[in-house]
Parts: C-alpha cells; structure tokens; sequence
C-alpha cells in the first residue's frame, strides 16, 4: 500500500511540510481545523473596512532563507515587496526627530561608523557591546545580557527585540535575541532588506501553496479538526477526526498544530504555555505617496507604521497591555499618533482594530526551554510549529523551517 504523509493544520509549519513532501511526489493529506488555511498569518474580508486585510502585517527580512525558498517553491516570490538596500526610515514621537538606518550589504558593518547611517545619538561601540547576545547562555534574559539603556537600545534595540520577540527584552531570551542578531544585523545588510506580502499573506503565502499542493495531487481537508490520536506500541495507530477516522500503522503524521492542541493530543508532552498579545490597527485612506512603506516609532504607542495600498495599518507587540481598552479609544490614540507621523488630518478615517492574544509564545527563557525537538516518542510522528525547538523566536521563518525539517525527517523514516 502508497504510504501518506498526515499533515494535521495548514498554518505555515504544516502548508511548508506537505509542499515539501508533495514536490517529492510523497502522497499528503492536510487536515485543517478551520475552514481556511493560513492559521495566524492570512488575509480575510473585513466587513467594516470592507475590503481585503491581513490578520497581523508580517514582515520577513531578505536572511530568511527557508521562507524564500517556500515562496520560490509556490512560485509566489514575486508577490515580495521591499527596498533594494536595508534601508529603515525612524520616527521618534517625543522629539520629533527623524532618520533612516542604513546598514551596508556585506558583513563587515562600516554602517556603525557613519553618522548618517547609523541611529542618532549613538557611537559604535554601542553597536559592538550588543555582540554579546551572539553568545548569550540559554537561561539570561536580554537585560541581563546586554544593557537595556541609552539611544542605541531605546531606538533600534527594542523596537527590533519587541518585534522579533514579541516579548519584552526585560524577560526575554538573550540567546533567542542573540539567534536573530546573527542572521540579521551580523550577516550585514543583504540579509536585512524589509520584505513585505504586498498584495496580503494570503495571495503570496497560502493561496499559491494549496495551488502547489492541488497540482501536485495532495489534499486538503478543510473543518477536519483532530481530536484524538490511538497508539500501539512506538507508533500512531490512528487518527480520531469525530465523524471519521483514518486508521493505519503505515502512514506518517506530522503534527502542525498549537502548543496547547499539541500537549491535549499527545500523552506527556511538554510544550511553551505561555503568550503574548500583538495588536494591529487598520485605518481606511490612501497613504501620502512620499510616505516610507514602513516606519519604527519610538516613544509612541504606535510601533510600526505600514503604509499599504489604500491602507495605513500599524503593529504593537508583545501587547498585552492593550487586550482590555476600549476599542473606540485605542483607535483614536493609535490615528493621532499616525496622523503625525504621516502628517495627515486628526479626523479618524473607517478604521479596524484585530487583537490576536494569542500571537506567540512567549519568548522567555523558561518558556524557551519547553519547546519540543520535532522526533516524538512515536516512530511515525513529528511535530512542526513556530513553538517547536527551532532555535528562533515564532516567526514565519521558523514556522517554515520546522515543516521542512519535519518532512524531512518522514522521509528519512
Ligand atoms: C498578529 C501577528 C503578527 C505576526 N507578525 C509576524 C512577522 O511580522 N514576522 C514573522 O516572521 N512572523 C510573524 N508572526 C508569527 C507568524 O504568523 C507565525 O510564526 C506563523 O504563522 C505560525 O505558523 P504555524 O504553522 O506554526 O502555526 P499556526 O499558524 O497557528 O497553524 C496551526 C494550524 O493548526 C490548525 N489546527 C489547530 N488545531 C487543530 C486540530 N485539532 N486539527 C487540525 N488543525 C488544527 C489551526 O487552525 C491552524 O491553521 C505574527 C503572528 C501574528 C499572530
């Protein structure tokens, strides 16, 4: 009998695995809880903006080599948009200062040593002492790491730990900051260029992927949610689906679920418990056409400012703090904010505030050293997800590559 691959959720680790196993001419089967693929990274129909939006704006940077190849794979890298250099416009809201931070393409970072490339106010020596978090132990924290004070962290630093993370630096894991550093800053420019999904994450990330599965003979269950595994001996035995059920030692499951749908499923496993809230507002107008695509702000509620067609859409993470505000208010505090940075008019414009609670575990060291490797105590079964042990924080990149190294280890099986 043809061996299946049982791939459980089409969020990015499971769409990632069964492309990679469906371009081998592996037979997949995706089951999907929902009605739509993408899990925490895709586009829908907003009713009171109506028109088409992401859940969260994801940024990808140009080092994010496994993400790259998934898009190239689909065939969807054109649907990338960014700058040809890493080049990041800042604002800074109590100031009112503005500036842009250059960092040259190769590795060594002659960026820190001019003023005009570099953040205001710092030296670069700021920039070296950040070094230590490439080799930051597993149990340090950021600020116990590094110090978490003055221009260069309070205007570069934290935004881009607050964003990798989702995690405030004051409780976040130095070697999870120090993992990002290292493909990021510390592989110089080339490896930093903001990239952006620019017509959404769903026409570049997940619609082309189900194309590339449908072609390539693999499907897609969707409302199939799994609600039991049976074992025997080191193996599932057995998939529990409700109405139905698929029952075979022969096949492979790759389990590309939640933490929490995870640890329910499987007898003993231990999986990160805690999460951080993002937080994203969209509001309704046509940008100023001399408006950078993306600006970090620094000293306002507001962190990152997307400027999309038709469009102005901001990102506050670990965001915690703002689950219970108003949304009346929350809205009208983000738009005054946006408002000056864009130097647009006060009246808010049809606006939208989408609050993922769940966004991310949480990047802390403790939380850090409950993620699971992808082999499991069962033969014929893996586990791929950002909260996997991928040795970097949840994002699109380590999503991407727990399904690679999932699907390639079901077919080393
Ligand atoms: C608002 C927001 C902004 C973000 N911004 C960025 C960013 O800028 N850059 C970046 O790199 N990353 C970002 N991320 C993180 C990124 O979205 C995630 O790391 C990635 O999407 C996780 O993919 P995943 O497949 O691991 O998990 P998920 O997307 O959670 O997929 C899990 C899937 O399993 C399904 N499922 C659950 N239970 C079952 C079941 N019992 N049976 C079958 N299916 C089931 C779910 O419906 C879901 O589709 C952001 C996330 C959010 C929420």
């Amino acid at each position: 009998m043809r061996r299946t691959v049982h791939v459980v959720g089409a969020g990015l680790a499971g769409l990632a695995a069964a492309v990679r196993l469906a371009a081998r001419g592996i037979a997949v089967v995706v089951h999907e809880a929902a009605g739509a693929a993408g899990g925490r990274c895709r586009s829908y129909h907003d009713p009171l903006l109506d028109m088409m939006i992401d859940n969260g704006n994801h940024l990808l940077l140009s080092g994010n080599r496994a993400a790259l190849s998934y898009l190239e794979a689909i065939g969807s890298t054109s649907g990338l948009a960014g700058p040809p250099a890493a080049d990041f416009a800042f604002m800074d809201l109590a100031s009112g200062e503005r500036w842009r931070l250059r960092i040259n393409s190769g590795r060594l970072p002659w960026w820190i040593f001019d003023h005009n490339r570099r953040v205001p106010g710092t030296t670069p020596a700021d920039y070296l002492s950040f070094a230590r978090l490439l080799y930051a132990p597993r149990e340090k924290t950021v600020c116990a790491a590094v110090e978490c004070a003055g221009p260069l962290y309070e205007r570069l630093a934290r935004p881009l730990w607050v964003a990798a993370l989702n995690t405030d630096p004051k409780e976040a894991s130095a070697a999870l900051a120090g993992a990002i550093l290292r493909e990021t800053l510390a592989a110089g420019g080339k490896a930093c260029r903001p990239l952006i999904a620019r017509d959404g994450l769903g026409p570049v990330f997940i619609d082309p992927a189900l194309r590339f599965l449908g072609q390539h003979g693999a499907k897609v269950v969707f409302g199939h949610r799994l609600r039991a595994l049976g074992f025997a001996d080191d193996k599932v035995t057995m998939l529990d689906f409700g109405d139905d059920r698929v029952e075979s030692s022969d096949d492979d499951v790759i389990l590309a679920v939640p933490p929490v749908v995870a640890a329910a499923l499987l007898p003993g496993l231990e999986t990160p418990s805690e999460f951080r809230a993002i937080v994203n507002a969209h509001f309704r107008l046509a940008p100023p056409a001399a408006l950078a695509p993306i600006i970090g702000i620094v000293n306002g509620t507001v962190e990152w400012l997307f400027a999309f067609p038709n469009r102005l859409s901001v990102t506050i993470s670990a965001a915690d703090r703002l689950l219970e505000v108003p949304r009346e208010s929350l809205a009208d505090k983000l738009w005054q904010e946006v408002a000056a940075v864009a130097g647009l008019p006060m009246t808010l414009p049809p606006w939208q505030i989408v609050r993922e609670r769940r966004a991310t575990f949480a990047a802390t060291p403790g939380e850090n050293a409950k993620r699971p490797a992808a082999p499991t105590a069962w033969r014929n079964l893996w586990l791929a997800g950002d909260w996997t042990r991928t040795g970097l924080p949840a994002t699109i990149e380590g999503a991407i590559r727990s399904g690679n190294l999932a699907a390639d280890l079901a077919v080393r099986s």
